[in-house]
């Protein structure tokens, strides 16, 4: 995009913006004039919904207009501050407790405001108490400020409303700085594009979005400028997967001939649709001289291990060493044996390098790497140390990738010149999402469970059933079955009365699990005895494990069945699902029972997709309405603090225009 003439020159370029103001707002982060244009309305005033103050009904929630008449400081052990305000229906009183004192210099007699709350009748007149209160004109001040009968509401600051640039006073402001520079604005989305796209141009979308004349201009506004920020991202995102392919050679590896179909022949059930197109894509990429770098999400079960090694194989066949790195010991060891019983028959060795070796096997593991000896390799963040040296790497898988940072991803592709890099995840989000975030990566779904799954019961309980929950999961040990129990928290916070594991564990070991072997896992447990607990648990010498989120990744026990969690509101929908995905691993039917420490409504209702869906793409797309983006992937991920207009939730196709624009423009 070009730049956006004299959008950049600082805000006391504006009539009526001394060093003050300036000062003032920018304290709030306006420095610019497009700062200022881009601070967009919090919400809107529509003005006719408003109620008459003669016909507003008692007891509920309303906003209403009107026009102080008088004001009053009332001292007394109960010191208030009280308005009356009139709308030529009625008039109402509005009373504060809170700063009563201080209040009576914000108003003046005459002055026209919005007012929101709940109108009571008090001693035979209407009132409300601590309205919210907006500005819609001063006293004497013709309100030109709007039309349409919509009122943008600002985000203001404490300081701004202290120097005089509350709601009015910003409004002011905006409009005259739109006044001064929409005009003349140059569009930097060519006309052509806009047309296409029907998003009309920038100068009206700004006019619009702060002074709508309708609600459906309004709406097309923020569309315009929600496809900018798109569109700006798409454009970096083009840019850097133009550059990196630009600058990643790697060793083209020829379709497999001998040992893809050798592995397909010898598997006891054929691939699902989606593991074959994925094998497809992933089979294209490594044949192409430039660096694969691709992302594959897949729900937990949907068969990525032998995607990966499908992709492995390749390598392999071509000549080549390839590394699959995960996050733990655990994963990495289970990783290294059911690889190495698939690839034996076929002749090709697995060599797995955890932390955890014996220094002999250590050395030997190492001495194979190097020499070329090993050509599949299996391990932790131990690959990606310096001591290791592959003789010929040429493709990396990362599994579980959103546990490693980009850092360590790239260091592993740098154990050789030319890597094809695979990066797994077993955590679907959204489409929008994917976009957002990957997308300079090519991304694969495996978007299909192989057939035959039982769905994994789920339900939602209050903490009243526990005993009743804790029987059965008795019943289900003494089946011969295993459990495991989530808690929240390692240690009691002091806020929060939760239960931690420890606690728990202690409990349920003198009450209803007391005759069973019992086991705890958290997170700060030193490595070995995390390993040593997953490993007793694995076996089936701990017949329950109490645990935190540790077991999220990494233990694969088909014989478990039962998946308990407490205070599951405290997690969200991605990570309800990841601890469900435990469960249903083997022939048995299982269970996943969700107790819920609230009964809020929402929390319910959040809770409640999880027993009605077990589609992990479709419990990401709930977990993105009901949270929004911060909270579903717990990090300020690059890439999502640039979209503040763009609702990743709602504007999928806006993203997918703007990539598919992006894409083609920058020739990525
Ligand atoms: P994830 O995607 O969670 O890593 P895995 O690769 O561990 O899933 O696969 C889960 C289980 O499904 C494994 O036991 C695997 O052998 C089995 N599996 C994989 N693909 C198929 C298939 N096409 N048909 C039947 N079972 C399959
Ligand atoms: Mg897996």
């Amino acid at each position: 995009m070009k730049e956006k003439t004299g959008l950049e020159s600082p805000v006391s370029e504006l009539r009526g913006v001394g060093v003050r103001r300036a000062a003032v707002l920018g304290e709030a982060g306006i420095h610019t004039i497009a700062d200022l244009l881009y601070h967009l309305p919090r919400r809107y005033l529509d003005r006719s919904r408003i109620v008459p103050i003669a016909q507003v009904p008692a007891g509920q929630e309303v906003t209403l207009i009107g026009q102080v008449r008088q004001k009053r400081f009332i001292p007394g052990a109960r010191p208030r501050f009280v308005l009356i305000v009139e709308d030529g229906t009625e008039e109402i009183a509005c009373v504060w407790f809170q700063g009563a004192r201080y209040l009576q210099r914000n108003f003046a007699e005459g002055d026209l405001l919005a007012l929101s709350g709940k109108v009571e009748h008090f001693q035979g007149r209407l009132q409300i108490t601590h309205p919210e209160c907006e500005f819609v004109a001063n006293a004497g001040e013709p309100e030109l400020l709007h039309t349409g009968g919509i009122i943008p509401l600002y985000t203001t600051s404490a300081d701004m409303k202290e120097k005089g640039l509350r709601n009015r006073g910003f409004r002011r402001l905006m409009h005259a700085a739109l006044e001064e520079f929409a005009a003349g604005l140059e569009d930097p989305l060519p006309a052509e594009l806009r047309q296409r796209l029907g998003l009309a141009e920038l100068g009206d979308c700004l006019r619009q979005v702060h002074f709508p004349s309708s609600w459906e201009a309004m709406a097309q506004a923020r569309r315009r400028l929600a496809f900018d920020e798109c569109y700006t991202l798409q454009v970096r995102l083009a840019r850097g997967r133009r550059a990196r392919r630009e600058a990643g050679q790697a060793p083209p590896m020829p379709r497999s001939q001998r040992l893809v179909p050798a592995l397909r022949a010898s598997l006891p059930f054929a691939l699902t649709g989606a593991q074959q197109r994925v094998l497809g894509e992933i089979a294209a990429d490594l044949a192409e001289p430039v660096r694969m770098s691709r992302l594959l999400q897949g729900d937990v079960g949907s068969g990525k291990t032998l995607v990966a090694l499908g992709a492995m194989l390749q390598a392999v066949e071509a000549g080549f060493q390839a590394a699959l790195m995960a996050p733990t010991e655990i994963l990495a060891e289970q990783h290294a044996a059911t690889l190495a019983a698939l690839t034996g028959p076929l002749g090709v060795g697995v060599e797995l390098l955890v932390g955890g070796l014996p220094a002999a096997r250590r050395r030997q593991a190492l001495a194979a790497i190097a020499s070329g000896e090993a050509p599949i390799v299996v391990g932790t963040h131990a690959l990606i140390q310096t001591g290791v040296q592959f003789a010929r790497l040429g493709l990396a898988v990362i599994d579980e990738q959103h546990r490693f940072g980009v850092a360590q991803r790239e260091e592993l592709q740098r154990k050789g010149p030319g890597v094809h890099l695979l990066v797994m995840t077993a955590t679907p989000i959204p489409r929008t999402l994917t976009l957002a975030l990957y997308g300079d990566l090519d991304s694969s779904a495996l978007d299909e469970l192989p057939p035959g799954r039982k769905p994994v019961r789920t339900a939602l309980r209050g903490g009243e059933r526990r005993p009743q929950i804790l029987e059965f999961a008795a019943a289900q040990l003494r089946e011969g079955r295993q459990a495991y129990i989530v808690y929240p928290l390692v240690e009691e916070s002091e806020q929060l009365a939760v239960t931690s594991a420890s606690e728990g564990l202690a409990q349920l070991q003198a009450g209803p699990l007391g005759g069973f072997a019992l086991g705890l896992l958290h997170g700060q447990l030193p490595a070995e005895e995390k390993n040593r607990v997953a490993r007793a648990f694995k076996d089936g010498q701990i017949q329950a494990l109490v645990c935190t989120t540790v077991v999220e990744v990494g233990v694969d026990v088909p014989n478990a069945s039962v998946m308990i969690v407490e205070h599951a509101e405290r997690f969200g929908l991605a990570q309800l699902h990841q601890l469900r995905g435990r469960v249903g691993r083997g022939p048995a039917q299982s269970y996943c029972i969700l107790i819920a420490g609230s009964q809020a409504a929402e929390e319910t209702e959040r809770l409640q997709v999880l027993c009605q869906t077990q589609d992990g793409f479709e419990i990401a797309r709930r977990d993105l309405e009901l949270r929004g983006p911060g909270e579903v992937l717990g990090l300020r991920q690059a890439g999502l603090s640039e979209l503040a207009i763009a609702d990743l939730a709602r504007d999928e196709t806006l993203m997918l225009q703007a990539r598919e624009e992006a894409f083609r423009w920058v020739g990525a």
